[in-house]
């Protein structure tokens, strides 16, 4: 399985990073849609698109918006967004209301309420409700038979505090994205906003038993390269590095 990390900042754009934006472009599934967004026809191959959203915050929304074109123009034929219901309601109601931005696209919304979503790829986006960010937001895991028969997952979680209630659905999968807003000593921050900070985001990937982890939508006023500071946790989990817009990763 392929993934591209196309924006992986959180709050505003930075020279650095785009706001959250994930492509599987084998699988034609988008997690988050932000400012990133715009890079993604040149990557997709197909012409449909099954955008997850993790939440109806700016940051992850607002590039929805930049699928008119190519939905007008016929290089996309099909876009399902899949969120949970009142993520929809707030997408339709204020980021396509008339005066921000006059024409809705044709998608074809989908609520979410079995798990998982089964797509025609064969591939399965299980999800779980996390309760610890302003509004609640959606973790995502999608698994996908590989080329030999196995099975591969990845798993994207954001916006939240860490606080163990989703270990199990995280549980060994081959790459975990989690976000890492701010380092340690902002903690107190991250309680109060209902974002991550590095060491518990670490442990959580050591103790579900994930392979690898890649640490997302940090801070944007942040230009460091190491952001979440990785380089004070030294042997809490060793396959970690942060996300950098125009990552490839296959696993
Ligand atoms: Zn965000
Ligand atoms: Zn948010």
């Amino acid at each position: 399985m392929r993934i591209l990390l196309l924006g992986t900042g959180g709050y505003h754009p930075s020279e650095r990073r785009h706001t959250a934006c994930l492509l599987l472009p084998e699988l034609g599934i988008l997690l988050d849609a932000g400012t990133a967004t715009f890079r993604v026809m040149p990557a997709l191959p197909g012409r449909t698109l099954d955008v997850f959203l993790s939440h109806a915050h700016l940051d992850h929304v607002v590039g929805l918006t930049y699928l008119l074109a190519p939905l007008a123009l016929g290089e996309l034929e099909a876009v399902r967004v899949h969120a949970a219901p009142e993520t929809l309601d707030a997408v339709r109601t204020h980021l396509f209301s008339q005066p921000l931005f006059p024409v809705l696209p044709p998608f074809d919304f989908r609520p979410l309420d079995a798990s998982p979503v089964q797509l025609a790829s064969g591939a399965a986006v299980a999800w779980r409700r996390l309760d610890n960010h302003p509004g609640g937001s959606i973790a995502y895991r999608v698994d996908a038979p590989d080329d030999d028969g196995g099975m591969r997952r990845i798993a994207y979680v954001t916006d939240t505090t860490v606080d163990g209630s989703y270990a199990d659905f995280v549980q060994g999968v081959n790459l975990l994205i989690h976000e890492c807003y701010f380092p340690d000593d902002e903690h107190g921050w991250a309680s109060k906003t209902g974002h991550s900070h590095t060491r518990p985001v670490l442990e959580l990937a050591r103790d579900a038993g994930v392979r690898r982890l890649l640490l997302t939508h940090v801070d944007p006023r942040n230009a460091n390269a190491d952001p979440a500071e990785l380089s004070r946790f030294p042997g809490v989990f060793a396959d970690v590095a942060i996300a950098e817009d125009g990552m490839d990763v296959q696993i």
